[in-house]
Parts: C-alpha cells; sequence; structure tokens
C-alpha cells in the first residue's frame, strides 16, 4: 500500500421524515477504505442490512490488507485491479452476510442494501457500488458523477422513457434494480481512477441527491472551497431544508497529494 494524504469528512443525519436512519459507513483511515450502504426493508430491517454491509466489507478487506495467501471465494477478475478486486470481492462477501441473516430470521425477509465503496491506495482511488448510492467527483471546478445507479427510473432515463426531471418526482424513484440482499450472484460495478491534488470525492446516498440536484450539489462543493468540513455540513442542512425526506449520508474525500 502507498501513503497518500487524505482528508476525510463524514455525515450522516436521520432527515426530516424518517424514524430512524438506515444509512450506514465507515470510514477506515488505516485501510483507506470508505463506504456508504444504504438499507431498506421494514421494521428497521433495513438498520441491520446496511449495518452487516459495511461491516462485511471492513472484514474482507481487512482480510486482504496483509501478504497473507486467503481463498477469494468468487475467484479474481482479471480485468480489474488488485483492490477492485478486493472491493468486489468484499462486497460480494458481504451480500452473502446479508442474506445469511435473512434467511436465519423471518423479521429481516426482504431486507437489502445499497453500497458506495473507495478504497484508496496512493493517488489511485478504486470504486465500487450496488444501487443508488453514488460517487461523485470533483475536479478543477468541474464535478462529475462517476457511478450510474441501479435504478428503474435511471434505467428509464437511460432508454429515454422519462428525463432526469421527471424522475425525480417519479413514484418509482426510490426503486433500486440491483442491491445486496437479493441475488446470491450479485453484479457489482467497479472503476479506477487517477486523483490529482485538490481532487475531492463524494460518497452519499440517495437521500441527498433526491433532495438536491447535481448542479446545487456542484454549487455546493464549489463554494466550499476545498473545505470539505464545510461542504458536508452545507449538503446535509440543504437536504434538510428542502424537505429531507430521507436519511442523509455524505462521506467526502479530498487528496491532498
Ligand atoms: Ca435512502
Amino acid at each position: 500500500m502507498s501513503a497518500s494524504k487524505i482528508s476525510v469528512e463524514a455525515l450522516t443525519d436521520v432527515g426530516r421524515k424518517r424514524k430512524g436512519n438506515e444509512d450506514a459507513h465507515t470510514v477506515n483511515r488505516e485501510l483507506n477504505l470508505y463506504v456508504v450502504a444504504d438499507g431498506m426493508g421494514g421494521h428497521a430491517a433495513g438498520e441491520v442490512a446496511s449495518k452487516i454491509a459495511v461491516e462485511a466489507i471492513e472484514e474482507f478487506v481487512t482480510l486482504t490488507s496483509g501478504n497473507e495467501e486467503i481463498t477469494w471465494p468468487f475467484g479474481l477478475d482479471e480485468t480489474i485491479s488488485y483492490d477492485g478486486n478486493r472491493l468486489k470481492t468484499a462486497i460480494r462477501h458481504a451480500n452473502g452476510k446479508v442474506l445469511e441473516a435473512t434467511r436465519e430470521s423471518a423479521e429481516l425477509e426482504g431486507m437489502a442494501t445499497t453500497v458506495a465503496a473507495i478504497l484508496v491506495d496512493g493517488d489511485v482511488a478504486n470504486l465500487a457500488h450496488v444501487g443508488d448510492s453514488r460517487i461523485y467527483r470533483w475536479c478543477e471546478g468541474e464535478m462529475t458523477l462517476l457511478t450510474s445507479d441501479h435504478s428503474w427510473v435511471n434505467e428509464q432515463i437511460q432508454t429515454g422513457v422519462i428525463s432526469p426531471e421527471q424522475a425525480r418526482s417519479h413514484p418509482l424513484r426510490n426503486v433500486v434494480t440491483r442491491a445486496l440482499g437479493g441475488r446470491a450472484d450479485l453484479l457489482v460495478d467497479v472503476q479506477s481512477l487517477t486523483m490529482a491534488p485538490g481532487d475531492v470525492l463524494l460518497v452519499c446516498s440517495d437521500g441527498l441527491t433526491t433532495m438536491i440536484p447535481d448542479e446545487d450539489i456542484a454549487a455546493i462543493l464549489g463554494g466550499a472551497e476545498g473545505d470539505i468540513a464545510r461542504a458536508a455540513r452545507e449538503l446535509v442542512d440543504e437536504a434538510n431544508d428542502r424537505g429531507g425526506e430521507d436519511n442523509i449520508t455524505v462521506v467526502l474525500l479530498k487528496y491532498e497529494g
């Protein structure tokens, strides 16, 4: 693992409408692992799913942080980096853990969770996601969405059936088409990018992005001028000011070089 200087700020908030917070996140400086999970399911089962997921991901990434030989339960994907494999397998391992818990308790039946995760090594950020939690990059004054939601509305947008504007208020806007807790053979989207000093990565749950359009998220990141603590606070406050209809979680990483 090569050293890199990363600043991190994480905030989670229940929002204005929900009783509990079904989001979970982890900031592990030692592993350079940053995860947001957004749980779904009745009777607090969503909280269980997201918590199991972040813990299981951390567990597998820890297991592969040394030089010891380990068994890769799903084999290695030669088309992606080693750290990409660690993330992908960690998420599939977490999927197994969520499914296992679901089978063991009738109360947890149907629970599921999204995941968006970043594993940093030097100036390389390895990203993985499942569901509609997102990762954005702020680089030289421009914001780019790096992930593509596994959601019903995003599929409709991609095929031109509805517009992004219509998606924002669509009754099915919360329906995800891929999540941990669904199929055993879960597909995980993985990518890697090289960061430049000053780059900021934002990992967030949909409680942020359904409340604030991308251009306004970009305006907040720009206005904060690299102060990620300020940006995190302003993002959460803005989502609440606009209604706070869901739990809001933001993890901001700044690559200092
Ligand atoms: Ca949510």
